[in-house]
């Protein structure tokens, strides 16, 4: 329901094209609040799952290494047994060469256990530093977990808080749209869109365009008060609407 509002001076035009430039820029500002929480949302949950894939792994390998104690522990008791066997079956030998080939069964299976041994203190080695990892991963996981939890309630009450501006802005920008006079909205539009940081109307702050910063000198500033025609920043084109006399003066000496 766009009103054609008629325009006389270039005061009222410079007055609308501020106030345009002020609903986008608070659409703007909630886009970005938007635009960056759900990727740091994104990013945090990958984050997790990764990291739980990797716990997952670490505890595959404790429990791997869990059972090879255990495997280990039954070749020994396998191994002691038979030794045990072997003892007894020594004192009944028959000849040298059963007593020797007795002997020889008893250090292989003397060896077994040595090497039963050595697998399990390695085992216990490497189950020892797994759970040291597990602690550090779980640590770094919890933390993550709570700034997910913050970030997704920052994200949902911002959506929740803004949903109504943004479409209260927008069919305000929209019907504003409506009533600037079409060479400068064709303008603005331009401008706004060449600039991260979507301003085309700015003022004049410390001898400055609000826009890029760029020296204004005192005569432009003179006729940008008038406000008998629209200037544009001579640095970067921006429409410049007037002078913030709010910000301390400086002047041309001081800034030499
Ligand atoms: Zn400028």
């Amino acid at each position: 329901m766009a009103r054609k509002k008629e325009l006389t001076t270039v005061a009222d035009k410079l007055e609308q094209l501020e106030e345009l430039q002020a609903i986008h820029s608070k659409i703007d500002a909630i886009h970005i609040l938007k635009g960056e929480l759900p990727i740091e949302v994104a990013d945090l949950e990958d984050e997790i799952a990764g990291t739980q894939k990797r716990v997952a792994k670490v505890q595959v390998e404790i429990d791997d290494a869990q059972a090879e104690i255990e495997h280990r522990k039954t070749l020994m008791k396998e191994a002691q047994s038979l030794i045990t066997k072997y003892d007894k079956q020594l004192h009944n030998v028959k000849n040298n060469r059963e007593f020797d080939a007795l002997n020889k069964e008893i250090e292989l299976q003397k060896l077994e256990i040595q090497l039963a041994e050595k697998k399990i203190r390695e085992a216990n080695f490497t189950i020892e530093n797994h759970k040291k990892q597990l602690d550090e991963i779980q640590k770094r996981l919890d933390s993550k977990e709570k700034d997910l939890d913050i970030k997704k309630k920052e994200l949902q009450n911002i959506i929740k808080d803004t949903e109504k501006e943004e479409k209260e802005l927008n069919e305000k920008a929209k019907e504003m749209e409506g009533e600037v006079e079409e060479r400068f909205l064709l303008a603005f539009n331009r401008i706004r869109k060449s600039y991260k940081n979507g301003l085309a109307v700015v003022k004049v702050s410390r001898n400055a365009c609000g826009g890029c910063f760029g020296f204004i000198p005192p005569q432009t500033q003179s006729e940008i008060r008038t406000k008998k025609k629209i200037s544009t920043c001579e640095h970067c084109g921006r429409i410049i609407s007037g002078v913030d006399d709010s910000a301390v003066f400086i002047s041309e000496e001081e800034m030499a």
